[in-house]
């Protein structure tokens, strides 16, 4: 069997896979189509790795444009390792993105994004969908009231963090990827629209 792959790089960053725990199945995520490939990196991981595992992996941060807390799962599932590594990641000067599904609020049942404020330069937050019936059929959330939540924590967000990036995927069956701009712009935050098919 592979060895799970805790860190990899893509372009001059460095992704960091903390968890493949998620609070979502999306259809199109690869993770549910036999895949768990990202690149020629193998995400499948059989625990949830601690900081004590995932620092010494984090090289010279001088030598990478940001740490992206990325994978198939969601990071902030694991956030006390997510804490500690961005921790120390801003202690050796380096930059740290989120990717998230902006589920994390209403898993952990409490506003986290004071506890992401100080370690955390940038969230990219897939919104996916402009309806709560779209989000519903592409996603499948495991948690009751997921939609509402990922716009609340949109909308909160970039009270916390600089750098607030919010995608759709352009091609989702029935979605309106301008409605999904809207609701993007409304929340003071940037859109980044993706393309299907497209992973990393
Ligand atoms: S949020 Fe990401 S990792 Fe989770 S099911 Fe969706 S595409 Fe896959």
């Amino acid at each position: 069997m592979t060895a799970s792959t805790l860190v990899y790089d893509i372009r001059n960053s460095r992704y960091l896979n903390i968890t493949g725990r998620c609070t979502l199945r999306c259809q199109f995520c690869p993770k549910h189509n036999g895949s768990k490939q990202v690149h020629e990196y193998q995400l499948a991981l059989d625990h949830q790795p601690t900081a004590t595992e995932i620092i010494p992996l984090l090289g010279d941060v001088s030598q990478f444009d940001e740490y992206v807390f990325c994978g198939y799962g969601e990071p902030t599932l694991n956030l006390k390792t997510l804490i500690e590594v961005a921790t120390e990641i801003k202690r050796l000067g380096g930059r740290v993105r989120v990717n998230t599904d902006g589920l994390g609020n209403l898993f952990h049942r409490r506003n986290i994004l004071p506890e992401l404020a100080n370690i955390v330069d940038a969230l990219s937050i897939s919104l996916n969908a402009d309806t709560e019936a779209t989000y519903l059929r592409h996603c499948k959330p495991k948690l009751k009231g997921a939609y509402q939540a990922v716009n609340d924590f949109i909308k909160l967000a970039p009270h916390y963090i600089a750098s607030v990036q919010v995608s759709a995927i352009n091609g989702l069956e029935g979605v309106d990827i301008k409605r999904c701009e809207q609701i993007v712009l409304d929340a003071n935050a940037q859109f980044k629209p993706r393309q299907l098919g497209i992973v990393g």
